[in-house]
This record gives C-alpha cells, structure tokens and sequence, in this order.
C-alpha cells in the first residue's frame, strides 16, 4: 500500500511550525467549521443517557432510518435503512466494500487524478488497478470510451467520485449514465464515492445508483466527514446491495464491532440540520472559491478553473515551467503555504497542484500574497 501526500506535506508543514514558521494549511481536505450546537447537544444528551455501549452492528436503527429520508430529501434515491451500515469513516467503507467486492488478481477501475486509497487499497487486497483519465482536454470528466477500452474479463469494480477529489469535477449526467450503462453489459460493481454530494455551487450532484439497473450494482460511499465538518468524529456509511450489506457486516464484527453509539445518534440530529449549518457552509465556500480562483489565475504560471463541488483548486502550473514539487517545495518552505504536488493524486496531475480552499477568506487572501511574493524564485529560475 501506500501513504497519503496531504499527510506527509502536513507531516513537513507541523514541522516547519514547530521551528516557529508561520505555516498557512492548504493541504488537508478539511472543512475548518465545526458541527453546529445542536449537534454537540445531542451528544452530550447521549452520553448522559448512558448510551456508551456496545451497539448495533450494522449502525444504530433510528440513524439508518435517518439516512434514508436524508439521501431522499437530497439525492432523491429511495433507499431502505437495511441497506445502509455505519462504518467509522468512509474510508473504512471503502476499504471493507473492497475487501468485499474484489479477489486478489481481479482488475479495478479508479480516477487518475483521484483519492490516493483507491489504487493503494485495490493493491492492498491483491486486486490490480487500473486507471481512467480525467484530462484537461475533456474537462476533468472520464472519457467513457477509454474506461471501456479498459474493461477485461478480470475487471470487478468501477470506482467513481463525483465531485471528485481533487479535480472538483461532477461527471456529467451523459457520461454517468454511460459509465452505468457499462457497468451493467459487463457486470461490475461501481464503488460510487459521493463524499462531496452536498458541496456543490449550483449544479445537485446525480447518484450512480439512480441509473437504470445500477441499485443492484452500486456502493455508495458517503459520511460526515466533510458535509457536516465531522472529519475528527469517524462516522460514513456504505448504501449497498443485500449480499453487500452482508459481506460489510461480517467485515464489521471481525473489526471494529460498532460505531460509537453518542455519536451516531448526534448524527441524526446532523442530518435533521435545524440551523441550516450545511448550506451555510456552502454558500461561505461558494464565496471563498470566487475570491481564491481569481486571484490564483493572477500568480504567475498558474492557471486553473473553478470546481463544480468540493473544496479544492486544482491548478495548472506548467507555465511557471517548473516542476510541481519544484514549485511546492518553494511555496511552503519560502513562502510557507503548504499545499499538494498533483502527482500525489495520480500521473495525470503531475502538472498540478491541489490548495483546499477550506480557510477564511483573509488567510485565503494572505497566502495568495506569499505565492505572490516567491513567484519570483519560479520565474527568475524558469521563465
Ligand atoms: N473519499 C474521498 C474522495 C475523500 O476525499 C476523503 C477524504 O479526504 C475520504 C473518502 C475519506 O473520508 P473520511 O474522513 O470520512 O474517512
């Protein structure tokens, strides 16, 4: 398997903090708002009621209940609480619904660029991943035609992640219900990351599960993590198939047992989102990327597009004609922005640089002097 590049950067930046450097974090996916105060009631009232035991497997009833009138609500999928299980984060989902899905040699589709796990997961378990583009020339979106030319016998799984990690792109509704239509002529399981859903600036995201024949044949991944700032509570959730469901379940009582169970039912009240704390964070996002794309695209040699949904900028920067890391390197250890090399997220993005736009718009406006500032090094150096 392997790491994580958000984390080793994130490893070099608390380093360079501890040698009292003033470090801006763009690196790490994570929103910086917190779950509003009727969440936090929840919890404590759940703690107080002594309901800090061993749970339900499969996630507490009154949550999975939850859920389903949540994905109704928001991405009109008609889903029972049966077919959901809690898991402690998505990438637990992710990593037991592969575990479930996959046998070593069997062949598995992912995103390049896109989340590190998938490839090191699907190589974990012995399974060979096997990449589709999503290239500049056809606007960060998979190009159906390639990922069939890379379907074999032995293919199992198509992992999908709209909005992606890190392009922000949301697969047009064209190329899904092609990538479905695929799915279903050569019977693959689609592993649909939907983690970003809800962060979106206009569009509403379709899930793959909605497309003819494709509930039999989809795993959702979604969770708490970044739609309601829950990253640090470790709660996601797989929707899946009967037989799925079963395998995840198994994979559970041999591993982590259950979910906290305060936690869960704090996540309902999440999910009910009286204060509205998840458009609000949106629309703040919203505004954040309309600031942070435009004074990007003024930095010498960087060029990039706003993104559909999610909170990151993906940047061109092979006009400073150095290279990514070159150019990393220079912003976080002379400029101190940490941000991401595009290779860590795949060979296509060698060209790339991912910044989480997840800051307030004053520490957004001051990084943006600071790369203003070593721009120089890069165009002295190369231009
Ligand atoms: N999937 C994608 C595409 C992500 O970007 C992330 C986190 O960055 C995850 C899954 C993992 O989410 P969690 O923190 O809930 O494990």
């Amino acid at each position: 398997m392997s790491g994580e590049g958000a984390l080793s950067v994130f490893a070099r930046a608390k380093e360079l903090e501890g040698q009292g450097r003033s470090i801006i974090h763009l690196e790490l996916g994570e929103p910086d708002f917190h779950p509003s105060g009727t969440v936090l009631d929840a919890l404590r009232a759940a703690v107080t009621e002594g309901r800090d035991r061993y749970c339900a497997v499969q996630g507490v009833p009154a949550l999975r209940q939850e859920l389903a009138h949540y994905l109704a609500r928001t991405r009109d999928l008609e889903v029972s609480g049966d077919e959901i299980v809690i898991a402690p984060g998505c990438k637990i989902a992710l990593f037991f619904a592969m575990m479930a899905l996959v046998e070593p040699g069997d062949e598995v589709l992912y995103p390049d660029p896109g989340f590190p796990a998938y490839p090191s997961i699907a190589r974990g378990l012995g399974a060979v991943p096997v990449a589709f583009e999503l290239s500049e020339r056809n606007q960060l979106q998979p190009d159906p035609a390639q990922v069939a030319a890379r379907i074999t016998p032995r293919t199992k799984v198509l992992i999908t992640n709209s909005p992606g990690n890190p392009t922000g792109t949301i697969y047009s509704d064209a190329v899904q219900r092609r990538l479905a239509e695929l799915a279903v002529e050569h019977d693959l399981y689609v592993l649909s990351d939907e983690i970003y859903a809800r962060l979106v600036y206009g569009e509403r995201v379709r899930s793959m599960r909605s497309y003819p024949g494709m509930a039999a044949r989809t795993v959702i991944i979604d969770g708490f993590s970044k739609s309601f700032a829950m990253t640090g509570w470790r709660l996601g959730y797989a929707v899946a198939p009967p037989l799925v469901v079963d395998a995840l379940n198994m994979l559970a009582v041999n591993s982590y047992t259950c979910v906290a169970e305060f936690t869960q039912h704090a996540a309902i009240e999440a999910l009910r989102d009286r204060e509205q704390a998840t458009p609000r964070m949106v629309a703040e996002f919203h505004r954040r990327r309309e600031q942070f794309i435009h004074d990007l695209n003024q930095v010498p040699g960087f060029r990039c597009a706003p993104p559909s949904g999610g909170f990151y900028a993906w940047v061109n920067v092979a006009d400073t004609h150095a290279r990514a890391e070159e150019v990393c390197r220079i912003m976080l250890e002379e400029a101190g922005v940490a941000a991401i090399p595009g290779a860590a997220f795949g060979p296509s993005g060698h060209d790339f640089i991912r910044f989480s736009f997840a800051s307030s718009t004053a520490v957004l406006r001051e990084a943006i002097e600071r790369m203003q500032r070593v721009s120089r090094t890069w165009q002295r150096n190369h231009l």
